[in-house]
């Protein structure tokens, strides 16, 4: 994605990294503030010891993406190939995550993909509470230093995050206002199945191509929000639209897997 011209940005404070910020200020400026803040995020990531997850890893997975970018996903936690690799939806499901955003004319580099818990659980097993709590504060730093427009979560895990209370079966497919407590400070949730559930069943994958085709109309919402909203006066200037939005150039019909 291009980056935005200096009159698309507000210059705040110094690019000195996150150190000298506390969690309240505003998102860095620019691109490379917001990398080396990530850069240092994914540093700790991976010589935490919070939970006793961090003793099962083989790598730990903080995620990756363009700091630039207006739409975060944000999975359960990693599985075998993601422990392996260091690296987020890697595996089979990272493939079908590919392909559906493909059908947006989306490359996963223009996004950032994230997980709510970056040490794969033992035998791919759900997330406990306090896992999920004591790797809390990574995501949400990493929203505060992304400010994303549009937050779409994989899976319930991610979703009940920043959906509290929906039920996936209910809840797939729309849109809700994001606590800014999550550190998402002017953002849309939406929601979608986990690509590994649409890999177990083909209904649920069919669901899952039309749940990803709401997408661009959810980042237009976010913009036109974040363009009107009242906003804290640090980000008022709106990030330069990056990611089409037209309709998908691929036929509706999802492609044929196996
Ligand atoms: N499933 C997830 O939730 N996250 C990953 O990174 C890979 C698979
Ligand atoms: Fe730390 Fe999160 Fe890994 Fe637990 S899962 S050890 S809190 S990075």
């Amino acid at each position: 994605m291009t980056e935005p011209t200096p009159a698309s940005v507000a210059v705040v404070g110094s690019s000195d990294g996150p150190d000298t910020a506390p969690a309240a200020d505003p998102a860095p400026a620019t691109p490379a503030a917001r990398k080396t803040a990530l850069d240092a995020i994914a540093a700790e990531v991976r010589a935490c010891r919070r939970c006793p997850l961090w003793a099962g890893r083989t790598h730990a997975v903080p995620g990756e993406g363009d700091p630039d970018t207006e739409v975060v996903f944000v999975g359960e936690g990693p599985g075998f190939n993601e422990d392996r690799e260091g690296r987020p939806f890697v595996g089979r499901a990272g493939d079908l995550l590919v392909r559906l955003i493909g059908t947006l004319g989306w490359r996963r580099g223009e996004v950032f993909i994230t997980n709510v818990v970056k040490c794969r659980p033992p035998e791919n097993r759900d997330p406990e509470p306090a896992e999920i709590a004591a790797c809390e504060p990574y995501l949400r730093r990493q929203l505060e230093v992304l400010d994303p427009a549009l937050v779409v979560t994989l899976g319930r895990y991610s979703m009940a995050r920043f959906m509290p209370g929906a039920r996936i079966g209910g809840a797939h497919g729309t849109m809700a206002p994001v606590d800014p407590a999550t550190g998402a400070r002017s953002a849309l949730v939406y929601a979608l199945y986990h690509p590994a559930a649409a890999l177990r069943s083909t209904e649920v994958e069919r669901q899952s191509y039309t749940d990803v085709a709401g997408i661009p109309a959810a980042l237009t919402e976010a913009r036109r929000r974040r363009a009107t909203a009242p906003r804290d006066s640090a980000t008022l200037a709106p990030a330069a639209p990056t990611l089409p939005v037209e309709p998908p150039v691929q036929p509706a019909e999802p492609p044929t897997l196996f």
